[in-house]
């Protein structure tokens, strides 16, 4: 079955409620967000009383609480080890948070090394992890490919299979993909068979939780990371459908962090969701090409 959904928000008021009716109006039937703001980790509590009303939503609309992801905030930073102690305890708690939300996978960018050697915040990284996880831990921590941009690792199934191999709890830490990032960073993605069989011979193909479908605004090997809407990017409408609807990834969430776009061509300010028209697309697989224009017709 296809499982298809976008990035959606989350907000204080009305919780896991807000974010299933928004990733519905797109037609999706699952998502993925952030429990607070992406660039902090301050955290508000989670209102069980909301969380039960988005359970009957989603039972009333075959959204299955299994494909749901949940974003850590990518200020943490585990490959560096200042900031070791919090690190542990705010993912510790986010964990927590992520559990009472009956949510069971998150997604974490293993970080940059920085000033550190690349084998240092490699170690950072899995000594995190081993402080963070524990055989009560319910949640699996996705790792996301990562493009390469400065100094950041996991851009490579070397450097995250080296990362899975000494992570005591195995079981619970797996693989989130990333087809923009997997660009940036060097993998052909035309040619994601061969991606998989990496995968498959390095770490196992079941270890992959989540997949982020994402154009990509730049070449091959760039090291940018600047994510493109769906089909017109240089990864393409072709390759990323035969991603989407590759047999090996069926059952896989799937989930779209193209860019909000923007109000005309001159302006900067990105206002409007492309979510439910690129979904349309991927259902359809059919290309759009007047997507940016049809986005902003809709919601200006
Ligand atoms: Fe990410
Ligand atoms: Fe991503
Ligand atoms: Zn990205």
């Amino acid at each position: 079955m296809l499982i298809i959904g976008s990035h959606v928000s989350f907000n204080k008021t009305n919780q896991l409620v807000g974010s299933v009716m928004e990733a519905l109006s797109y037609g999706s039937n699952t998502f993925m967000f952030y429990t607070g703001a992406p660039q902090n980790t301050s955290r508000y509590p989670i209102d069980d009383e909301k969380t039960k009303e988005a359970y009957k939503i989603m039972q009333e609309n075959n959204v299955n609480i299994n494909n749901i992801v949940v974003h850590a905030p990518y200020i943490v930073n585990p490959a560096n080890s200042d900031n070791f102690d919090f690190n542990v305890d705010f993912l510790k708690n986010e964990l927590k948070r992520v559990e009472q939300l009956g949510i069971n996978k998150i997604v974490l960018h293993p970080g940059s090394h920085v000033k550190l050697t690349k084998e240092q915040g490699l170690q950072n990284i899995i000594d995190t992890l081993n402080a963070t996880i524990d055989n009560e831990t319910n949640v699996t921590i996705l790792l996301e490919t990562m493009a390469g941009k400065g100094t950041e690792l996991g851009t490579n199934f070397d450097d995250l299979k080296f990362i899975i191999d000494n992570i005591k709890y195995k079981n619970k830490v797996g693989l989130c993909l990333d087809t923009c990032h997997l660009n940036d960073a060097g993998y052909d993605v035309s040619d994601f068979d061969k991606i998989l069989d990496e995968i498959d011979f390095k770490i196992g193909l079941n270890k992959i939780g989540c997949i982020h479908i994402n154009d990509s605004k730049n070449p091959i090997s760039a090291h940018k990371d600047r994510h493109e809407n769906f089909g017109i990017g240089t990864i393409g409408f072709d390759n990323l459908i035969k991603i989407i609807y590759n047999k090996r990834l069926e059952n896989i969430p799937k989930i779209l962090e193209t860019p909000y776009v923007t109000y005309d061509n001159n302006s900067k300010e990105r206002l409007y969701p492309p979510y439910k028209f690129e979904i349309e697309m991927i259902k359809s697989q059919k290309n759009n090409p007047n997507l940016i224009d049809d986005i902003r017709k809709e919601y200006r």
